[in-house]
């Protein structure tokens, strides 16, 4: 925090304070208006580009040191305070304190993400006697819909989709009062002047009365409901009604792929979940994401072969007024397999459930729910979508640019980031991009957050690979364009997050399923050192055939037969697991390999799971979703032991390859021996972190590095990631890992930015520069 406090020799006093950060739309300005009564201060408070400026003055002498500490203690909730920078200022000898009114002009200002109802909205709601009783919209200036409601900013009832709905005088009265809970809140409603929900039966389309009672009825029945909630529609029925969630499963074509829950309360989760008083932390946060927790009763359909299940708490009102009735629902996207979550009726809706409790407050951006897992008590995002977004990214100093920056992440789990006068915006998390809907999904995106942030790019950042559509749209865009290589953007994006110096040396641990590397094969289990400005390919795992490309990672088979082959060459042993595989499969993919046929040469670490995985007898045939192979593996890997198999590293000069021969040799032995799939796991995962310890240690011997970072997907794998730190921090080395981002490719375009910036800092160069490939 800058501080330039200054000082007056007078018996006066006057302050000019500048507030930066996410504090406008979130009762900033009242809150002010009201600690500044509270300490008998005059002045003004008004909105400005960047945030708040508030003029501050007495007629005693004072440095405002209770002022500020209020300020910055008791801040609403929904506001986040990046700056404060304090001047001198005139003493004007002004009579009271005023709100003033805010100007157009050209503006950077942060809008906050959507957020549960308030403590002080639920006791309302739920209050006989208050106007707003079981009303479903009820919210305050410090809870309900924003980012999800917003067109554009600065953040006024007109730009929102409130826009329809006039106040009553009552709700005029709450909005106008600077001291009211609702100065200014603008989508405040009561059910006189507000939206309204309806009930509606899927294929008549015919309304029917009871409201939410009836709807509750309703799934307690068996039937599925799709619900509006901020970011679009959820599927819900009873997460206990085997056969409801079943016919869910069918209509969202999902067999396998696990479902969230919604439960009542805390302890309705904890019936079901172990979570911990971290879990609990963020269960009960306003922010109200999915929270992975270990499971502690099977739900039958819900999360099948894995340890976890997803749950969160009602968020919106509308939810609390549902679950009053029910204690635990599945609460699923509106989607049919890799679709974007619908947010309108329009959008086929009808076609997924048995009855439709819908509103007519229309919903503008369109967001999932976070999904978040706790590793070493520490957040995890698996998705970061609603209530996350969009949180603005403040980056190192040293990399700060005039220019706005495009930056579109990867093909699949794809997010777009935007850069502007020193923030990096990041969207909610918008899926796989090869599907057409989402594709559309992520064009109305870069549309809406530049013309929210009111960006204008001047250069635009993409992936390496040449066919993603990513690549392809920044081809048409007609700005210069800069490709960064995937693995290294993967660790990037914490070094961008963390602010950490851009020409600090670190190991950076990227593994995944795949990516485009610089010799044109399929990269995933790589270990970079790595700058801001550019990479030195350290190590990899040795390359082995991908047994019919993008086959391979839905049949763990294929790859299982891979590393077999890698290990024992054409002759292995019987394996138990491969019986499944019909014997003419098995043959035909030797061969391909045998003779290079579609078989392009991978890196990848997601298929080495996967090949374990298959191995060990956890995984399906074929899955059904992308790393279920592994987490079916990371959920056996239940014993506690320090043992591991060994592993060989081949070369001198970097890279340095790691061959895992030796270890699928010593897990088909273990499996002979008939030792439990729980040790064979737990062993396997440990070999990994002792992978990553050995080539850590090489990198420091070599070239003095200290710091290591985990990146890529796999590292959503909290066993293998708590091992891994855990193994690190003994060897003395500061081990770093995204925290407000997820370690996916849904930071590939945060780590583009960075790259970005550094490279238009150092070329010094200025507009439509010629950049060059990465
Ligand atoms: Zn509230
Ligand atoms: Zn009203
Ligand atoms: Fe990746």
């Amino acid at each position: 925090m800058n501080s330039k406090q200054g000082r007056n020799t007078v018996k006066k006093s006057a302050i000019r304070i500048v507030v930066s950060g996410v504090v406008q739309g979130v009762g900033f300005r009242p809150f002010i208006y009201r600690i500044a009564h509270q300490f008998q201060y005059t002045g003004w408070v008004k909105n400005i580009g960047f945030g708040v400026e508030i003029h501050l003055e007495s007629d005693k002498k004072t440095d405002f040191k209770d002022f500020l500490k209020a300020l910055q203690e008791t801040q609403p909730p929904l506001s986040q305070i990046e700056e404060i920078i304090l001047e001198r200022a005139p003493f004007l000898n002004l009579k009271e304190f005023t709100i003033q009114k805010t100007k157009g002009g050209e503006s950077f200002v942060f809008i906050s993400p959507d957020i549960s109802i308030c403590e002080s909205c639920l006791q309302e709601m739920m209050d006989p006697s208050d106007r707003r009783h079981h009303y479903p919209f009820i919210n305050c200036t410090d809870c309900g819909p924003r980012y999800t409601i917003v067109k554009s900013l600065p953040y006024d009832r007109s730009e929102t989709t409130m826009r329809s709905f006039t106040m009553c005088e009552d709700c005029r009265k709450e909005y106008t009062h600077p001291l009211d809970r609702r100065y200014h809140a603008q989508p405040v409603a009561c059910p006189v002047c507000g939206p309204r929900i309806q009930l509606t039966h899927s294929r008549t389309g015919k309304p029917l009365k009871g409201g939410i009672r009836k709807a509750a009825s309703l799934i307690k029945e068996g039937k599925i409901l799709a619900v509006k909630g901020l970011g679009g529609f959820h599927l819900i029925c009873h997460a206990l009604n085997l056969k409801a969630v079943l016919r869910l499963r069918k209509i969202k074509e999902r067999e396998t792929k696990p479902l969230a829950l919604m439960a009542r309360n805390l302890e309705i989760i904890e019936k079901y979940a172990l979570p911990t008083p971290a879990e609990k932390e963020l269960l009960l946060s306003a922010r109200r994401p999915i929270v992975l927790l270990k499971k502690k009763k099977e739900i039958a359909g819900i999360a099948p072969h894995l340890d976890e299940l997803g749950l969160m708490l009602p968020y919106t009102p509308l939810h609390y007024l549902l679950l009053e009735h029910l204690d635990l629902i599945v609460a699923t996207s509106s989607n049919k397999k890799d679709a974007p979550i619908m947010k309108d009726e329009e959008e086929g809706i009808r076609r997924l459930c048995d009855y439709i409790l819908s509103h007519n407050r229309p919903i503008y951006m369109r967001s999932d729910d976070s999904v978040i897992k706790v590793v070493d008590e520490q957040p995890l995002f698996v998705r970061r979508a609603r209530g996350y977004v969009p949180y603005p990214q403040k980056v190192h100093p040293e990399i700060v640019v005039p220019q706005h920056i495009l930056a579109l992440g990867g093909e699949l789990k794809d997010t777009i980031s935007v850069y502007k006068n020193g923030y990096v915006v990041t969207s909610q998390f918008l899926g796989d991009l090869d599907e057409y809907q989402n594709f559309k999904y992520f064009e109305e995106t870069i549309q809406h957050l530049t013309q929210l942030f009111k960006a204008h790019p001047e250069l635009i950042v993409t992936d390496l690979h040449p066919d993603f559509h990513t690549t392809r749209y920044a081809q048409k865009s007609g700005l210069p364009i800069l490709q960064v290589q995937h693995h290294f953007a993967h660790i990037l994006a914490p070094l961008l997050e963390q602010r950490i110096a851009p020409h600090k040396k670190v190991l950076g641990v990227s593994f995944d399923g795949y990516g485009f590397g610089e010799d044109g094969l399929a990269w995933g289990g790589e270990f970079l050192i790595a700058d801001y400005s550019s990479f030195e390919r350290f190590a990899h795992f040795k390359y082995v055939p991908l047994p019919g490309g993008d086959v391979a990672a839905k049949q763990p088979w294929r790859m299982a037969v891979s590393y077999l082959l890698d290990a024992y060459r054409s002759k292995y042993p019987a394996v138990k697991s491969l019986k499944k595989v019909e014997k003419k499969k098995i043959q035909g993919v030797m061969s391909m390999i045998e003779h290079d046929v579609n078989s392009p040469f991978t890196s990848s670490c997601g298929r080495l799971f996967d090949a374990v995985s298959f191995l060990t007898g956890l995984s399906p045939l074929e899955v059904e979703y992308e790393a279920e192979a592994p987490m079916i593996l990371e959920s056996a890997a239940t014993e506690d032991t320090t043992q591991s198999y060994d592993f060989s590293t081949h070369g001198h000069s970097s890279p340095v390859q790691i061959s895992f021969a030796p270890t699928i040799r010593s897990i088909i032995k273990d499996l002979d021996q008939n030792i439990r799939v729980s040790s064979i796991s737990s062993k396997f995962h440990n070999t990994i972190a002792r992978v990553i310890a050995s080539v850590a240690e090489k990198a420091r011997k070599e070239q003095n590095i200290n710091t290591v970072v985990f990146v890529g997907g796999v590292f959503l794998n909290k066993k293998l990631l708590h091992r891994a730190t855990a193994l690190l921090g003994k060897k003395g080395f500061t081990t770093l890992r995204p925290m407000n981002y997820s370690p996916n490719d849904e930071s590939l375009s945060i780590g583009q930015i960075a790259y970005a910036l550094n490279k238009i800092k150092n070329k010094k160069s200025t507009k439509g520069g010629n950049f060059l490939r990465a």
